[in-house]
């Protein structure tokens, strides 16, 4: 039986300190206000280079990022590993605006991938659409508008980019993950993972596509694609996800008049990524799994699944995945018990990581985020360590 209340498990990697700042952390992003007021002041300093990044490194950069370099990753992923956890590295950079800058985008990420060369703690990689091509094509394709010649051989360099990235990582037996963006450009996004899978996926599933359950429409999707995929006789790689552009997608649907692609509630929410295990676990030979997701009810969900169907916690083609300074309670216990837990560690200069951090900040303050989960999990763990302190004093 999997337990995620086990603190000591959890946090075994922190000190007293850090255990004490991240509870510090949580307690600020659990107050709204003060999370919209930084975002603002956050965008601020993207857009007027303002000089106040120190306040972001040493709070919410540091909960969140592994650090400002790939060396700093390579830090956090061998303490990750010696607790049985692996990792998958990302420079966690956002849309890239010029060509120079999705070449570097490209350099960055080759780089990172040879961290996994025979490193079998790195077993999964990771890309942003919009790291190695244009926002404003991605969004024409998705709204299936012409594009000129220029702009289809820029689509073409792209999608070379893409290649490059994607055949550099099969070579050193890496999966390669696609990060899901918003609906306005997440449909030319389905294209090339659809057109990856197909290329490379024929032996084992090496690329994996991203669903957000939060879209009312990826459970047809999923369907279609796994017919596809029967059809045309290639693996499938599906990271599940609820999705993070809630805030977004909402407000663009309302200002643009349209209704909105997301579901109307959490619940339905919750229902829709359900359904979406319940379809993919008794398919999970043609069709891997990704859980992304830090829902104890989902990983227990996944994990009963897999003890009902004799089915070892080892297995390679079922994954369970969390973000870099969250859900340490999923993460650390699963691991414990023998199961593929993965942590996604970003890492990358202050200033460009900013609107990751800037989601983080909003998940967990939402409602119905999990900061309250976190700060009493931080609570015991704090308590636990301060009795057992005060045991071993009067011992
Ligand atoms: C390893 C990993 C990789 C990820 N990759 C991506 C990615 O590529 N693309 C991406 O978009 N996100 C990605 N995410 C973020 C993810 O989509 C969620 O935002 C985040 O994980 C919180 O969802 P949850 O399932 O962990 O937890 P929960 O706390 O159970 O769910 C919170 C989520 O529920 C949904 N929700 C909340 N309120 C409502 C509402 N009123 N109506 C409808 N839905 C609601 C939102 O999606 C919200 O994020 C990733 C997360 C992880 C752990």
């Amino acid at each position: 039986m999997v337990q995620f209340d086990n603190t000591e498990k959890a946090y075994g990697l922190k000190s007293n300190s850090d255990l004490y700042k991240s509870y510090l952390i949580y307690r600020l992003i659990a107050n709204k206000y003060l999370v919209a007021f930084s975002t603002q002041v956050a965008w601020l300093i993207l857009k007027l280079r303002l000089p106040f990044i120190f306040v972001f490194k040493k709070t919410i950069y540091k909960q969140f990022c592994a650090g400002e370099q790939q060396e700093d990753s390579l830090k956090i992923v061998n303490l990750l590993a010696s607790q049985r956890v692996k990792s998958y590295m990302h420079f966690a950079a956002e849309a890239e605006w010029t060509e120079e800058g999705m070449e570097d985008h490209l350099q960055k990420s080759l780089d990172t991938l040879s961290f996994s060369k025979g490193n079998t703690d790195v077993p999964f990689t990771v890309f942003k659409p919009t790291g190695l091509g244009s926002l404003a094509l991605f969004k024409m394709k998705t709204a299936s508008i012409a594009l000129s010649e220029e702009e289809e051989q820029a689509w073409e360099r792209m999608l070379k980019r893409i290649e490059r990235f994607c055949e550099k990582a099969i070579e050193l037996n890496v999966k390669v993950l696609i990060d899901a963006e918003e609906t306005w450009i997440q449909g030319a996004i389905d294209e090339v993972a659809e057109r990856l899978m197909t290329t490379y996926n024929k032996k084992t599933p090496y690329i994996f596509t991203t669903l957000q359950m939060y879209r009312k429409d990826r459970m047809e999707y999923l369907k279609s694609l796994y017919e596809k995929a029967e059809q045309g006789n290639f693996y499938l790689g599906v990271k599940l996800v609820r999705g993070a552009y809630i805030e977004k997608e909402n407000d663009r649907a309302e200002a643009k008049g349209y209704p909105s692609p997301l579901c109307e509630s959490k619940a339905k929410t919750d229902e829709e990524f359900s359904q979406a295990l319940h379809f993919i676990l008794p398919r999970v030979d043609r069709c891997h799994l990704f859980l992304g997701s830090h829902n104890e009810a989902n990983v227990l969900q996944v994990v009963d699944y897999m003890k009902n169907n004799t089915i070892s916690p080892s297995d390679q083609r079922i994954w369970f995945s969390q973000l870099y300074g969250m859900a340490d309670h999923i993460t650390f216990n699963l691991a414990d018990v023998g199961y593929q837990v993965i942590k996604y560690v970003p890492y990358g200069p202050v200033r460009k990581v900013i609107p990751y951090l800037i989601r983080r900040a909003d998940e967990n303050t939402s409602v119905s985020g999990q900061t309250p989960r976190e700060l009493d999990l931080l609570r015991k763990e704090l308590k636990r360590r301060s009795d057992s302190l005060c045991a071993s004093k009067n011992s």
